[in-house]
């Protein structure tokens, strides 16, 4: 089924990342004996099942959805650090799908990562000032003087000052936000032009989450940077956020600016997301949405709706395919994989609200 589609062209001037039909399937553990006997009876997970997206120039785009539902797998194929097992990938108008190594080695300085937790991804043995100029040597960036000041401009852009004190330290002695910060520094040392941060403050306190999700804001502004935020918490991407797009089961199911997707949610799903979110205002009411049953077999794909199973809404139609995504009337880009969204359809079924 060809889904309506309102996405930038990937080689439109404003298209910074794009994906299409993007696919990430991992074999399926099924030890040895197995596989001898039935060699050609490899299952796999569809961890990421046909992905469509584009990432605009400078924007912050989070990435939403609970716990296995594919988000940091996408994240990671977009920026080829899995290799995407179909679909094709643009970045800067080029296409990245099929780089050799010379060519993603240049690629990585462009797109970077920062993990989720940033004491696991820090050595322990090395002092902070080895771990940020560790990009600039791989990539044979400068002298040895350029690298050493680099290092130092970088820790002040991610707000470690005095960045020669902080330099000096090893990880274990640095708060949980320091090291976070470290991440960032790691990340923009080879002055990228795009983020991907994975979970970027889930380890961190509330008190210290809400400075680095600050530092984010002021980073993109300051270099233009154009970022990519995954995060289960909707709250925080609320907060640093241009658009978001909610995951469900290895498919995109919304996507919007993220005043439409806290405030006039769509899909069944990120109703459900959205009700289960905290409210800080007393003037804003939100029904919950309990949401009951089990996400779906990522192996053995169902053909109707993913969501047909757990959905308070779900109709005899749901089972016909699995929807595409739906214009809302909302306009401007904001879509929902969701027949009750299908303005064909002349069926007299009640709008779920
Ligand atoms: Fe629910 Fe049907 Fe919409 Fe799927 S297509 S989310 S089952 S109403």
């Amino acid at each position: 089924m060809t889904e309506p589609s309102r996405r930038l062209d990937p080689s439109h001037p404003d298209a910074k990342l794009a994906i299409e039909g993007l696919e990430q399937h991992f074999p399926v553990n099924t030890g040895l004996v197995s596989r001898v006997l039935n060699p050609g009876d490899q299952e796999h997970v569809h961890a990421v099942d046909g992905v469509s997206l584009t990432i605009r120039d400078g924007e912050a785009f989070g990435l939403a959805g609970e716990s296995g539902c594919g988000k940091t797998t996408l994240g990671k194929t977009a920026i080829r650090l899995h290799e995407p097992t179909n679909g094709r990938i643009w970045f800067d108008g080029d296409e990245i799908t099929d780089l050799d190594k010379a060519e993603l080695m240049a690629f990585r300085r462009e797109a970077q990562i920062i993990h989720q937790d940033p004491y696991q991804s820090l050595n322990p043995r090395w002092k902070v000032f080895n771990w940020v100029k560790e990009p600039l040597d791989i990539h044979g960036i400068g002298s040895a003087e350029e690298r050493e000041s680099k290092v130092y401009e970088t820790l002040e852009r991610a707000g470690l000052q005095p960045a020669q004190a902080y330099a000096d330290e090893y990880p274990s002695e640095l708060s949980g936000g320091e090291r976070q910060r470290v991440g960032i520094a790691r990340a923009l040392v080879l002055d990228p032009s795009f983020l991907l941060a994975d979970e970027p403050a889930s380890m961190l306190d509330v008190s210290i989450r809400a400075s680095l999700l600050d530092l984010f804001k002021e980073l993109q502004a300051e270099f233009g940077l154009t970022a990519v935020y995954i995060s289960h918490d909707l709250s925080l991407l609320k907060h640093i956020c241009d658009r978001i797009g909610i995951m469900y089961a290895g498919k995109i199911v919304e996507v919007g600016t993220a005043d439409d997707i806290i405030n006039n949610p769509k899909h069944p799903y990120t109703k459900a997301l959205v009700g289960s979110m905290p409210i800080i205002d007393p003037d804003v009411e939100r029904e919950p949405v309990e949401l009951s049953g089990e996400v779906p077999d990522l192996v053995e794909v169902p053909s109707q709706c993913r969501f047909y199973d757990r959905c308070p809404a779900a109709m005899p139609r749901c089972q016909d395919g699995e929807p595409p995504m739906y214009e809302t009337a909302d306009g401007h880009g904001h879509q929902a994989r969701c027949v009750l969204y299908d303005e064909t359809d002349t069926t007299d079924h009640e709008l779920y609200n």
